[in-house]
Order: C-alpha cells, then structure tokens, then sequence
C-alpha cells in the first residue's frame, strides 16, 4: 500500500468522522477484509458482515464505508441508543468459511461488544452459526437469538409504503393498488406475503427463476421478466434486490407514483432523490424503512427484548409519516430531509457524549436494567 492510499483512507475518515477502521488479514483461513466503526456515542456499532467477490479492496472499503456510515443514519432515525459498523470480507474462490467466520467471531469477541455483528449478503444461518462458537457479540440463527429478522424488515417497507399512499392519497384502499416488488428473496418474500393478506395487486420479479416460482406457488402472483419491472405501471415500485439499482438508465424508465424499497444504499448518487423528486416521484428513504432486523436485534442484544414485529411496524410508520410530511410542507426531498434529520441527531449525539460524565457505552448497557428505551 503506498502513502497516497493511507492519506486518502484517514482523510475519508476524518470527513465522516469515523471512529476506527481495522484491515483483517487471517493467515488460516485466507480471509481478508475491513471493519469499519462509524459511531458509538449512544451506544455499541451494530452491522452485518458482508461477504461479496468485490473486485479490489478498494471497492470493498468504499463500500464498508458507505454502509457502516449508513447503519449509523438508521440508528438515529430509529431513535435506538446504538450506532453504525459494518464489517465486509473478500469472497474468493477456496475460502474456508467456517474457520473465516470463526475468526470473525474472534475478532468480534475482542470488542468486548462495541461492536455487534448481525447477517448480511452472503452471511446466512450456517456462517451467523460458526460466527457465534466464538463470539457472544452476534446474531444467534437459531432460537437462542432475536428472530424475525426478515419480517421486522418486511413490516417496516410495508409501513413505509402505507405512510406514503396515506401521505398521497389520504386512503389506502389497497384493493385499488398495484405494487412491484423487485427481489423475492427474505425481505421481498415477507413484503409479498404481507401486501396479498391486505389485498392489493401485487406483481414481482427475480433473477433467480426457482424464487419466481416458489413466490408463484404460494401467493399466485404475476411475474414480471427482470428488468421490465422498472417500466412497469404500479402505484409503489418496491425495490428488494440490491443496493445502487436506481441511476440514470432505471429512473428514465420508471412508472410508479412512489418507490418504496428495503434495499440497503439504493439510489446510486445522492442526486437520484433529487431527480424522483423532479419527476414528482416520492421516494421513501430506505434509510428510514429498512431498519426493522436492526430494531429487532438491537433490542434484543442491549434489553433481551424482543420487540413485536406489529410494534415495529408501527414505530416506522410513524416516523416515515412524520418524515414524509415534513418533506411535503417543505417541498424537498425526503430523502434530502431524512439526511438532515439523520446529520441532526448524529451532531447531537456526539454533544451529549462529549459531556457525558461516563462512557457512552456504559451508559446505555447501564439502561439495560430499566428495558427498552421509549423512543
Ligand atoms: P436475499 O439475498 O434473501 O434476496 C435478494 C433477492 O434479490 C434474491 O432472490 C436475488 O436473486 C434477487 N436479485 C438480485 N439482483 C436482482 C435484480 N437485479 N433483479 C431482481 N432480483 C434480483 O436478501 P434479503 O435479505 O431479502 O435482502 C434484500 C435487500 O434488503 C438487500 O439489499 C439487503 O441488504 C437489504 N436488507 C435486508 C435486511 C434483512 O433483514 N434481510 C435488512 C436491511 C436491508
């Protein structure tokens, strides 16, 4: 690594004001990859590990970055005494992923739970699971641990999609409205599910053909071929895939009145909320919505609660209600409001914990004692 590269990584991180970036390198199992600890002056970081064929360490990083920066953003919009991590990992050919996990686990431990890792892309059941025979600071795949995760996530798009028809329409007469789901894998299986049950018309797209036709079996629902799911007429376009899908080529293709989606990091740029905007498209932060596994976990982890999936429904909707209207009375958009609002309660919280008498840390394992914080 030269000295420029060094520069430009403590530069980033003095911009975003990030707390720690650790290089992982495990001579065993050949793992290499990042953690990066955006924030912890509410309390402990919490994010999923991310294990992806990234083409460079560069991009690995930069998305590391990004997602960890991001994590932090939901925790202060989720009103959770916690911040944002995340950990990502270099898949390559040969890993050997149980001992890569292992040390993972290892890594984690030696936090001491500053640090709580949970699922992500390529980070299921059978890696949480070898994760956890060496760490208590992570997300238990079996009964042991918080559950739901999907649904809690599910339910909140569902509630960021209900918030914006009511904030549109003042109704939702579901029956009336047409929604396209992209991706029918954990979340998007769980949003279809939820949409059928309350009646609307539900159409949706995979790559994966075994996916559409397990979905297709169970709800009878309408396939769209990937790709024309953009086009497609709806009321919500719901995106459930991956992150960065909304960019120049998708949004001059797009017919829906709302987009809605749980994808982490979907608008490529920044500037693409501006142009839904411009197009008199409403777009609901996903920032603000896709938080449901994070409530979920994060509560369990700090409280031992687990928080009903209706009451994260609930408390997402609320505040993606409240987040839409300030939007709509102020004419910008939300995805311009939730970042103020996000940068609003980050500032704050850092004033608090540089006065704070106590480690933040402490202070919010401390309220453990009292429950769950009323947010
Ligand atoms: P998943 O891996 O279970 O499902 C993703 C699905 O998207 C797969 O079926 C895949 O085939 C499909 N897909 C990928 N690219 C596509 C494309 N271009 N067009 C159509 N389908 C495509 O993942 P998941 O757990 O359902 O998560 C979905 C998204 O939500 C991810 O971006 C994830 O980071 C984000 N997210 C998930 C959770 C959670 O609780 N699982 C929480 C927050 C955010």
């Amino acid at each position: 690594m030269g000295p420029g590269m060094a520069v430009h990584v403590l530069n980033a991180l003095a911009r975003e004001g990030f707390e720690e970036l650790v290089a992982l390198h495990d001579r065993r199992s050949g793992l290499q990859g990042f953690l990066a600890i955006h924030d912890t002056s509410a309390g402990p970081a919490f994010g999923g590990i991310r294990r992806f064929p990234y083409s460079n360490e560069n991009r690995a990083l930069v998305d590391c970055l990004r997602l960890a920066r991001a994590m932090t953003a939901k925790c202060c919009l989720a009103g959770l005494p916690a911040g944002g991590a995340k950990l990502v990992l270099l898949d390559q050919p040969g890993l050997d992923l149980e001992r890569a996990y292992a040390y993972l686990g290892e890594v984690t431990e030696r936090l001491q739970g500053r640090f709580y890792a949970g699922p992500d892309m390529g980070t299921g059941m059978a890696e949480l699971s070898a994760l956890c025979s060496t760490t208590r600071f992570a997300t238990d795949p079996g009964p042991a641990g918080p559950g739901e995760l999907a649904q809690a996530t599910a339910a909140g798009v569902f509630a960021g999609i209900s918030a914006a028809l009511l904030a549109l329409d003042g109704d939702l007469d579901w029956p009336r409205r047409r929604i396209v789901v992209q991706g029918l894998g954990a979340v998007g299986t769980e949003l279809v599910r939820r949409l059928v049950e309350v009646g609307a018309q539900v159409a949706a797209s995979d790559l994966d053909p075994a996916r559409c036709a397990a979905a297709e079996r169970e709800f009878g629902l309408e396939l769209l071929p990937p790709g024309s799911e953009f086009g497609a007429r709806c009321d919500v376009f719901s995106p459930n895939a991956m992150g960065g899908l909304l960019h120049d080529l998708t949004l001059a293709r797009l017919s829906a009145r709302i987009v809605a989606g749980g994808a982490n990091n979907l608008l490529a740029r920044s500037a693409h909320g501006d142009r839904l905007h411009e197009a008199g498209v409403l777009f609901v932060p996903e920032v603000l919505i896709n938080s449901g596994a994070l409530i979920r976990g994060a509560l369990f982890h700090l409280f031992g609660h687990r928080e009903p999936v209706a009451a994260i429904e609930g408390r997402i909707g609320d505040r993606a209600s409240r987040l839409l209207r300030e939007a709509l009375d102020e004419g910008l958009p939300p995805a311009r409001v939730a970042q103020r609002e996000a940068r609003r309660l980050l500032s704050q919280r850092r004033r608090e914990a540089a006065h704070a008498p106590r480690p933040a840390l402490e202070r919010s394992l401390g309220a453990a004692e009292g429950g769950p914080p009323v947010c």
